[in-house]
């Protein structure tokens, strides 16, 4: 090369975990999108018919878009996955609202929740109690007894203290609570990982090394207001391989057979909880329901016949994996930014009080221009949010096409988990609405929060 020139293709690429630009920049993959988004033949996308260009003139932005067909079809398609031998909770956390509530009751699943809150929302929807499931490390009192009140299906016990805490109150209140007991089965799967070390070393559940669950089986057992039906395990999130689960399911089946073997009593009910992955990109291949019912239950099958036991009913708890997928987030561009021989800056009109989850676990997204499609050269953006952070990340490496300009429209998918619900009011952001859309017709599900809002709350 002559001095003094640079030649910028041969220049190394901008650090960041980017593959190489899409072909086609403006196509969707199928993986990534909920299942009723497309392009119309003015290359706009749309959700359910309507195109976000209405959308956005209609609901503003940023806003979520649900897919409500995409919703309930994944609804179903776990129900049928599991059969009538199994039970499907919805994990709350995820994403509840009324409207929420009312899909999984139709489409017959039950309900987690972990909060006097999500419980509140999951009975003022008319969720039955009894298809409704109780988690937490630390549920108050008041939490407790609102939910034997109301007749809740399950209560999961996390410590020694929430097993006397619970029967105090069933006791007081005259009935005895069903419940299941959380253990740490020394396994902990995290995305694309299957780690087997640090794992006792966290807040939730009783381990099974070391016998803490086995006495926690021995304390629950012992006290009138608890009817123990079963043995709980959750092993981490975003998890596409069933390995974790095998352990899990082998190790928990295990705990079984000492019950059956030191008390005399075969437990009914094993619960595997949730955190089945999902495409957040491309490169993530997510299992089917039914893949995954499949594997589950063979592996509880098998340990239970060659620990002598009757199998025991499953339950699983996906929370990502349904409402996941269902949703995007659309954005205006406010900024283009490029700072040579790096990356251009992208500014949106939202940001990590919308989707922390990038700040916060360095997840992955994509994104695409929605409202119009363009032939123009990848450029490699990072698109940010306009809150007082440098590590406020919407997506952290994408290619855009070079012509994009303030006013467009961006689109990322797979924004239907732990975004709404871990939103928050930093910079006093207006959280945005949540849109459910079906077959040509949208409505808020979640309205957007106004300045009064955020008035009502400080009272001066
Ligand atoms: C968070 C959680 C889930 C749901 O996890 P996903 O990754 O959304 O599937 C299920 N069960 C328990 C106990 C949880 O804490």
């Amino acid at each position: 090369m002559a001095a003094g020139t640079h030649d910028y293709a041969q220049a190394a690429p901008p650090e960041g975990h980017y593959s190489a630009p899409a072909e086609d920049l403006n196509a969707l993959d199928p993986k990534v999108w909920a299942r009723t988004v497309r392009r119309d033949e003015d290359g706009v996308l749309t959700v359910g018919g309507l195109p976000v260009t209405r959308l956005a003139e209609e609901f503003g932005t940023p806003a979520f878009f649900l897919d409500e067909t995409d919703f309930r079809a994944r609804c179903r398609a776990w129900r049928d996955a599991f059969g009538a031998e199994a039970d499907v909770f919805y994990a709350g956390k995820a994403f509840l609202s009324r409207a929420v509530v009312r899909w999984l009751h139709e489409e017959g699943l039950n309900l987690d929740v972990c909060s006097g809150g999500e419980l509140a929302t999951a009975l003022d929807a008319g969720m039955p109690a009894a298809r409704i499931a109780f988690h937490g490390n630390n549920k108050t009192t008041a939490e407790i007894r609102r939910a034997v009140e109301a007749g809740i299906g399950r209560i999961v016990l996390d410590s020694f203290e929430e097993i006397v805490r619970v029967a105090h109150v069933a006791g007081e209140l005259g009935v005895r609570q069903p419940v299941q007991i959380r253990v740490t089965v020394g396994v902990e799967a995290h995305t694309h990982e299957f780690i087997a070390t640090a794992h006792e070393d966290q807040k939730f559940g009783l381990a099974l090394a070391g016998g803490q669950a086995a006495e926690a089986v021995r304390r629950a057992l012992k006290l009138d207001g608890l009817e123990l039906v079963g043995i709980h395990s959750h092993i981490g999130s975003q998890i596409f391989d069933m390995a974790g689960f095998e352990v899990s399911a082998r190790r928990v089946v295990q705990l079984l057979a000492e019950v059956r073997d030191e008390h005399g009593v075969e437990l009914p009910e094993i619960d595997l909880g949730g955190g089945l992955g999902i495409a957040y990109t491309s490169d993530d291949d997510p299992r089917e329901p039914h893949e995954i019912a499949k594997a589950l239950g063979e592996i509880v099958t098998r340990e239970c016949e060659s620990a002598g036991l009757a199998t025991p009913r499953i339950s699983v708890e996906p929370g990502r994996a349904i409402v996941g997928p269902t949703a995007f987030t659309l954005y205006e561009v406010g900024t283009v930014k490029p700072l040579e021989g790096l990356r251009t800056y992208v500014s949106v009109d939202g940001g990590m009080s919308d989707n922390i989850r990038t700040a916060l676990y360095d997840a992955e997204y994509t994104v695409t221009l929605a409202s119009r499609t363009s032939d123009a050269e990848p450029m490699l953006v990072r698109v940010v949010g306009k809150h007082c952070e440098s590590g406020d990340i919407v997506v952290r490496d994408a290619f855009l096409p070079a012509d994009l300009a303030p006013g467009d429209l961006l689109a990322v998918p797979a924004t239907g988990a732990y975004c709404r619900s871990m939103a928050s009011n930093y910079n006093h952001a207006l959280r945005p609405p949540v849109v459910a859309v079906d077959e040509g017709a949208a409505r808020v599900v979640v309205r957007r929060e106004t300045e009064e809002d955020l008035l009502r709350l400080d009272v001066g």
